[in-house]
């Protein structure tokens, strides 16, 4: 699957930029800089572009990704504000600072790109390459580091080409990055909770709130327990049945391949057995089965390689007992 790809590279100028406006809109993949480090771009709004973003960067699990917008207004569309977190857009857009936020209605991400669940983490970031970009394209992006899952993230082009050259479209060179470290995340779902210390400082968010976060490790319920293993992750109310040979009575199917099963509720992830079209349909189709009220969802074997290892993380967490 891991098809070699010609990655270009371009001096950050206009037509750089309208190229990779051109690859987003394919469903392509363009590293850019933004002011924290180097980010992988895909449309947030294409669960077959950010699958496909999970490929590249080898990721054996999906957590949810920052959507980037160009500026609060966009970022209306995505996310409903709490009066705080209004507050905190206004003070430090752009810049390193990602809001969690309950999803608006009708936002338009993929279910992939929010790994499901109902909050969604948004950025304005502060870099005029990244600006630029995400005006000309006009949608979200979603933008983890640019680099393989496990190494360092990347501050210049050239750690991005190291790292990624061959399996994404194009890097977009706009120079070092000058904040080297990821953005701050705070979670305004309830009370303002730190989740990730990051590039802008505590003591600047709390000053503006007039009162200290709450820290992550004092709020399990917003925590990530490890990096990418958040404790809100999504879990279908209906029962989990996995590597499924055959579908019981009042069962649903979640489907893999060609030669699935027949049942009266069946979804098929991808019935070409390709494993980016299974993980841009996980999500909504797991959401779909579990609407459906059967007894049970039988999931068939999804091959361990590739994006398979991410995909079956989630179905065995999904499957795996409740408290
Ligand atoms: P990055 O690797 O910089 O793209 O940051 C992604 C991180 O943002 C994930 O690992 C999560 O910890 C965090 N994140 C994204 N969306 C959410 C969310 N809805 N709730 C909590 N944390 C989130
Ligand atoms: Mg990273």
């Amino acid at each position: 699957m891991s098809v070699e790809l010609a990655t270009r590279l371009l001096s950050a100028d206009r037509t750089a930029i309208a190229a990779a406006a051109r690859v987003l809109g394919d469903g392509g993949l363009v590293a850019f800089p933004t002011e924290t480090v180097y980010g992988l771009g895909a449309d947030a709004t294409r669960g077959s572009a950010v699958a496909r973003l999970y490929a590249a960067k080898g990721r054996p699990r999906f957590n949810p990704l920052i959507a980037h917008v160009a500026d609060a207004k966009a970022a209306l569309a995505l996310a409903r504000f709490s009066e705080e977190a209004k507050l905190l857009a206004g003070v430090f857009w752009p810049g390193p600072l990602t809001l969690v936020l309950p999803k608006a209605e009708g936002c338009p991400v993929a279910e992939l790109a929010t790994a499901g669940i109902d909050s969604i983490a948004v950025r304005v970031p502060d870099h005029p390459v990244a600006c630029d970009l995400l005006k000309a394209f006009g949608r979200p992006v979603v933008a983890p580091s640019a680099n393989q899952s496990g190494h360092v993230s990347p501050t210049t082009a050239q750690h991005v080409r190291a790292d990624l050259e061959g399996r994404i479209d194009l890097i977009i060179d706009g120079g070092a990055t000058s904040v080297g470290v990821e953005s701050t995340i705070v979670s305004c779902l309830g009370a303002p909770t730190l989740l990730r210390p990051g590039g802008l400082p505590r003591d600047a968010i709390e000053r503006v709130l007039g009162h200290p976060l709450i820290i992550a490790d004092a709020a399990p319920e917003h925590a990530p327990l490890a990096p990418g293993m958040l404790a809100s992750h999504y879990a279908p109310k209906t029962p989990l049945r996995l590597n499924a040979g055959d579908v019981k009575a009042g069962e649903a199917l979640l489907a893999f391949g060609s030669d699935a099963p027949k049942a009266a509720h069946v979804l098929n992830l991808s019935p070409s057995g390709d494993l980016v079209e299974a993980a841009a349909n996980l999500f909504s189709h797991l959401r779909a089965l579990d609407a459906a009220g059967a007894r049970a969802i039988a999931v068939m074997p999804i091959p361990n390689s590739d994006l398979g290892e991410a995909i079956n993380d989630r179905l065995a967490r999904a499957a795996a007992p409740r408290p």
